[in-house]
């Protein structure tokens, strides 16, 4: 890995972050009249804690993990945002990306006047590992993976994957979105062995706190670092914190319990699914959503919505004529789906 300072924008390397009350005492107890809040409308009145120490020491005890290991931002866009703007200078710097993937690196992107070399999956939505490493140039910064894969649903191969991190010199992001769902297949044990790779978890999915915004990144402290100097102060308010401490308590079993819901109902609308005339294709997932290829794509979604069921239409997106995306739902939803499935034509 090339130095961090090399990797840098300058300016992010020369910046002192905005010092808060916050930052300059940090005890919970007093007569706190220091940050101009109102005494009144307890507990909404005070400022949350700007470095989340209480939650982060909680994520990073269940993820195995230190604390300085550990960024969170608002939901997993905050931590993609600030990768750009910390590291990718406008207009001069690009990244190389997968295709197809997840839409937001492409967005945040542009955003930020970023180029994104687009390198192919194989046809099996698999990592090309020579050409995402010959798409690499002098400017490249970051390398954008994602795995499980979205739209494809699949884990990219681990060998392959190591390939790439220890092949280019700057950062590649490993967004593990979907991991929960695909158990043992994390890099996050083995974060240590390589400081040039950050890998970005999120609560929204298996998790089922979307509505809460709590993303996390892992990687090596002076990473971790740099993130949290040009993040908002307060990204994540009082009530994400204290529910998200909640719901880390007093809902693991709970989730481990929906993980095994979805899985289970994932093979049995991938069995259903078989069964109709127009599904060609059922690519295999490793995530709560099943890709599926139809000789009509547009006409399967269009009769899905005068049912009032949405799924997702990818049939233009690279490698993915005819394709749609489901999410897999409760048991009663999926059951709806197939009727509505059943009735198509
Ligand atoms: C859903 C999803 C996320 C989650 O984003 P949040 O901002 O954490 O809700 C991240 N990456 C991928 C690939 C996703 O599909």
């Amino acid at each position: 890995m090339k130095p961090l300072q090399q990797l840098l924008r300058p300016n992010i390397l020369a910046l002192k972050p905005y010092s808060s009350a916050r930052d300059e005492y940090t005890g919970e107890e007093g007569v706190f009249l220091d940050a101009n809040e109102n005494p009144y409308n307890a507990p909404y009145n005070r400022y949350p804690d700007p470095h989340q120490r209480r939650l982060k020491r909680r994520i990073a005890a269940f993820k195995g993990c230190e604390s300085d290991q550990l960024f969170l931002g608002n939901g997993s866009d905050e931590p993609i945002d600030l990768l750009f703007r910390a590291f990718c200078r406008p207009g001069t710097d690009n990244v190389v990306a997968i295709d197809p993937t997840y839409g937001m690196y492409q967005v945040a992107a542009a955003t930020n006047d970023i180029k994104v070399q687009q390198v192919l999956l194989t046809k099996d939505f698999q990592l090309d590992v020579e050409a995402v490493l010959a798409a690499v140039d002098e400017q490249t910064k970051i390398i954008w993976l994602c795995s499980p894969n979205n739209p494809t649903g699949n884990c990219l191969r681990n060998e392959d994957i190591e390939r790439v991190i220890t092949g280019f010199e700057g950062l590649v992001v490993v967004d593990e979105a979907y991991i929960d769902f695909a158990p043992g297949r994390s890099l996050l044990p083995r974060l240590q062995e390589f400081p040039n790779l950050v890998i970005l978890q999120t609560f929204s999915k298996a998790w089922g706190m979307a509505g809460l915004r709590l993303g996390m990144a892992f990687a090596q402290p002076a990473i971790i670092e740099v993130l949290s100097r040009i993040k908002y102060p307060y990204n994540l308010n009082v009530l994400t914190q204290q529910k998200a401490m909640d719901l880390l308590e007093k809902n693991q079993q709970e989730v481990a319990k929906w993980i095994e819901v979805l899985l289970a109902e994932r093979s049995a609308l991938a069995q259903e699914l078989q069964k109709l005339p127009f599904v060609n294709l059922i690519h295999p997932s490793d995530a709560n959503f099943l890709l599926i290829r139809t000789p009509d794509a547009k006409a399967v979604y269009q009769h899905l919505i005068s049912q009032k069921i949405i799924i997702r239409d990818r049939s233009s997106v690279s490698l993915c004529a005819g394709c749609l995306r489901i999410t897999v739902g409760s048991p009663e939803e999926n059951k709806q789906l197939i009727q509505a499935l059943q009735a198509y034509k």
